[in-house]
């Protein structure tokens, strides 16, 4: 049953955002540390630079030393924000995609991370259908709504929403 389905899957999703026991207000530099943290490894948050194919917003790339977050060129605001949380959302939950497989479409349609080394797992948002994607999106949007009812709470200097967006979005690059 869908229903059911997706219950249970928010049920995981807010488990995990509860054992996170992330700050008030929540900033993405300080989810992208914990996230270093406990996969003990570098994540390197970077923007495009002709490495990803034009229909894809953001990727996460894991090699055997380090992950990557792809961010399209140009996205910021909220639109850049809720890519990130969701490729984000994906290592959170532990996501393997199977995308990998397909190394020859890495080949042919971004040759530029293959530079990377060996791509052990890689998710993108093109496969919506999936429950990894459903998952990851789910996780995201229930992080922004979390944080966003505490910044609207301790808001003190940003008036507008857009505001607060670019702030914390800002604030990633900072660290
Ligand atoms: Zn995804």
């Amino acid at each position: 049953m869908p229903g059911s389905d997706h219950r249970q899957l928010e049920r995981g999703c807010r488990r995990r955002i509860a054992e996170l026991d992330l700050p008030s207000p929540l900033q993405l530099a300080e989810l992208k540390t914990r996230l270093e943290t406990r996969r003990g490894r570098e994540l390197w948050v970077l923007p495009d630079q002709g490495e990803l194919p034009p229909e894809i917003t953001g990727l996460w790339i894991g090699t055997a030393t380090r992950d990557y977050v792809y961010y399209q060129h140009g996205l910021d605001g909220c639109l850049l924000e809720t890519t990130l949380l969701h490729e984000f959302s994906h290592m959170l939950c532990n996501h393997r995609s199977a995308n990998v497989q397909d190394q020859a479409w890495l080949q042919q349609r971004a040759p530029a991370l293959t530079s990377l080394g060996a791509i052990e797992h890689m998710c993108m948002r093109t496969d919506y259908g999936s429950s990894d994607e459903r998952e990851a999106e789910l996780m995201a949007s229930l992080i922004l709504a979390r944080a966003t009812r505490r910044w609207h709470r301790t808001r003190t200097e940003a008036s507008r929403p857009a505001e607060l967006a670019a702030r914390r979005v800002d604030s990633i690059f900072k660290t």
